[in-house]
């Protein structure tokens, strides 16, 4: 470690493992801590992730991509600096398509990575939620809301996974004195979402640019804060290297009416699809929006990229990877 404050991950000499590097955000992270200049392992099971997410890494010198499953023993040769754990399902769609792996991902998954840290003396990044807060009470969301879950909803696989994964994660800190992060994410999108991930935005891109019904569950008044991937991925960095455990929400405060968002993205891609309502699902939080004062004061963090302009990026992947 270095002498006094914070290890940076900046450099070249920083090998980093990230879980769940060929999902959505572990693909952006990825490319950041290359950008950065650290050596990155990318751990994957390809569940939910994509190869082609990592595409334009894989003959990076500095990236290697293993086909693993971080439920079971894991182990690195050589030293580690850091572990982000980013390995779990997190669309909605996947809570009833793959409970179990959702429960052993965020539970065995993270206690191999904690003993992983552990062994190196390696920083430990958990990816956890806003859904830690279920659906809330509370609004805006601070990290002191200590939420309103349901464990024995359709939701709770994800919810009391990610809840237990924080718990495990102080546990290690405390009790084993390693280097915790804890970041609670927020509604994230951006390129590289798939097509059928089942979440909000990619169905609504995707109907819209196909010209099909747009499904709005319930009247959609139910709001979300939607934050451009870049965003995250800086606010990510930003607490990897500052000298605060957290947790820290990171998210977009600019919150939106589901409703609204449909009829947003359909003007967006110049579609004549028309808004179709379909029954809410059970739990589906009413309103989230983080209350992000903490990544402000101790990340300097807020997000810089506008929803509308986030859209219009995210609108351009869809067309290409809706093209023929
Ligand atoms: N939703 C919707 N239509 C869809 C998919 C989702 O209206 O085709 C709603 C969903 O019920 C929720 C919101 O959009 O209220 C955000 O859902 P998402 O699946 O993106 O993730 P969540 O924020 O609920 O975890």
């Amino acid at each position: 470690m270095d002498g006094a404050g914070p290890l940076r991950m900046s450099g070249a000499n920083r090998r980093v493992l990230v879980t769940g590097g060929a999902g959505f955000i572990g693909s952006h992270l990825c490319r950041r801590l290359l950008d950065e200049g650290c050596e990155v392992l990318a751990f994957d099971n390809l569940l939910t992730g994509h190869l082609s997410n990592l595409q334009a890494l894989l003959g990076h010198p500095r990236f290697s991509f293993d086909h693993y499953d971080v439920t079971n023993f894991l182990y690195v040769d050589g030293s580690l600096d850091a572990i982000l754990h980013f390995a779990s399902p997190a669309s909605p769609a996947d809570f009833e398509r793959l409970p179990i792996q959702i429960l052993k991902v965020g539970s065995l998954g993270t206690h191999k990575a904690l003993g992983l840290a552990r062994a190196k003396g390696a920083r430990f990044l958990l990816a956890s939620t806003s859904e830690c807060y279920g659906d809330p009470l509370v609004s805006p969301q601070p990290e002191s809301y200590l939420g309103n879950v349901n464990p024995v909803g359709i939701r709770g696989v994800y919810d009391e996974a990610k809840r237990f994964a924080e718990a495990m994660t102080m546990a290690y800190h405390r009790h084993h004195g390693i280097e915790a992060r804890i970041v609670r994410i927020f509604n994230t999108f951006g390129p590289r979402m798939q097509v059928d991930d089942g979440r909000a935005i990619p169905n609504f891109f995707t109907q819209a640019i196909r010209g099909d019904d747009v499904t709005v569950f319930g009247d959609g008044a139910q709001t979300r804060s939607i934050c451009y991937v870049d965003d995250l991925v800086e606010g990510v960095w930003r607490l990897l290297n500052a000298d605060y455990v957290g947790p820290v929400n990171i998210g977009s405060d600019a919150e939106i009416s589901m409703l609204n968002l449909a009829q947003r993205i359909i003007a967006l891609c110049g579609s004549k699809s028309r808004v179709v309502h379909r029954p809410l699902p059970p739990d589906d939080p009413k309103v989230r929006r983080p209350d992000i004062s903490l990544a402000r004061k101790e990340l300097g963090w807020s997000p810089q990229i506008s929803a509308e302009e986030g859209l219009r990026r995210t609108r351009d992947y869809f067309l290409e990877a809706l093209s023929p």
